[in-house]
């Protein structure tokens, strides 16, 4: 009889397979393998982790380690908690000025793409909306320097990395006001001080594990000021209190982002991937920007390093490259309808090898276009 070892070493992973995908987008190879390897006997219990209750010492020690491995990674502090929730990044644009925000509180946020935009607009359900800044007058390709925080926002809203726009936030927003910052697609990508934050948020699918789960990171000295009574699933002291097993959590998401943690500490933590994510974007922008085909609409000090995002001079040359990436099993590199031409998402999980393969096509296609 085959087990399940046997046929996840036989799975053949094509090696000129090279993922850029922007969500949900590339793991760990070793996250698949044992990801797989669970769902047919999870721990040698002779079970699946689909299949076993999510209040076992089994599942429970999965979720503890997640949370204390995202602590670790991210050197959080004690008043720092660590949530797995449901609904996604699209969730969290509501349940925090759910949580956050009165009636006649103001909640200060900065307009910097397609995924602020939604934020903004669930927050204005809750209370008032201050937007101290936008990028709309240049299509959101830039981060806006100038501005003020009011001193009594309830709290300053912004999203550190635009994914579908290819900008960055470089460095922490300097503010007494509390941050709130939606993190999807640049959590642990780079070292920063996340105590800082009162609330993190970031849909797991980019850098961290597989759809289905959100990681919230809360400051317990936020909750519990609002005068509005909530449902106890959008509480987020009723996960606080009940280790966020409130209810059944999204158990294999959990088990994939934990497995990913792991991986992550293993590369040196998020000093040690930092070293490798900057190497891949720098490599990847100078090589663009070295070709006169290739046009960079983020202005340098703003260029994303999860995202990349390119054009070129006509649709047809687009057309063309997508053609060449895809013969070349180069996947995900088409731009966002919104935006066009292309992007490559450089998440953590990517290794240098791929943004190599995929630089070298660059070049090799701008020659031939010459
Ligand atoms: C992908 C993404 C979202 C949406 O995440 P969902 O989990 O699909 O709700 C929100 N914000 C940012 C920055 C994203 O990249």
């Amino acid at each position: 009889m085959t087990n399940f070892k046997e046929i996840a070493a036989s799975l053949k992973f094509n090696s000129v397979i090279h993922n850029f995908n922007a969500g949900p987008s590339i793991l760990p190879r070793e996250v698949f393998q044992q990801a797989s390897e669970a769902i047919l006997d999870f721990n040698n219990m002779g079970l699946s982790i689909l299949e076993i209750g999510h209040r076992t010492d089994a599942f429970q020690s999965v979720m503890d380690e997640a949370q204390s491995l995202l602590k670790e990674l991210m050197q959080l502090n004690d008043s720092k908690k660590v949530l797995f929730l449901h609904g996604g990044a699209s969730t969290q644009f509501f349940q925090v000025p759910m949580n956050l925000l009165d009636d006649n509180a103001t909640g200060a946020y900065l307009d910097c793409g397609t995924w602020g935009i939604k934020a903004i607009k669930e927050a204005k359900l809750f209370g008032n909306v201050n937007v101290v800044a936008s990028s709309k007058d240049r299509n959101y390709s830039y981060i806006p320097r100038q501005y003020t925080i009011p001193d009594d926002a309830a709290y300053f809203h912004y999203t550190t990395n635009n994914t579908i726009e290819g900008t960055q936030v470089a460095g922490i927003p300097d503010t007494h006001v509390p941050l709130v910052a939606d993190m999807s697609s640049d959590i642990l990508s780079e070292e920063m001080d996340f105590n800082r934050f009162s609330l993190i948020y970031a849909g797991a699918q980019k850098n961290i594990g597989a759809a289905g789960v959100n990681i919230v990171v809360v400051d317990e000295a936020i909750l519990g000021k609002v005068n509005r009574k909530l449902p106890t699933m959008m509480d987020y002291r009723e996960h606080i209190k009940n280790g966020s097993m409130l209810n059944t959590p999204p158990v294999f998401a959990v088990y994939v982002c934990m497995l990913t943690l792991r991986w992550l500490k293993k590369q040196g933590g998020v000093a040690g991937i930092q070293k490798i994510n900057d190497q891949k974007a720098g490599l990847l922008y100078s090589t663009l920007e070295s070709l006169p085909m290739f046009r960079l609409p983020v202005p340098i000090e703003d260029r994303s390093k999860m995202n990349v995002v390119f054009t070129m001079p006509d649709v047809e040359t687009e057309k063309e490259f997508l053609s060449v990436c895809k013969s070349n099993g180069m996947y995900g590199v088409k731009g966002h309808r919104s935006v066009g031409g292309f992007r490559i998402s450089l998440y953590n999980a990517l290794p240098l090898s791929s943004v190599e393969a995929i630089t070298d096509l660059i070049k090799d296609f701008a020659q031939k276009k010459g």
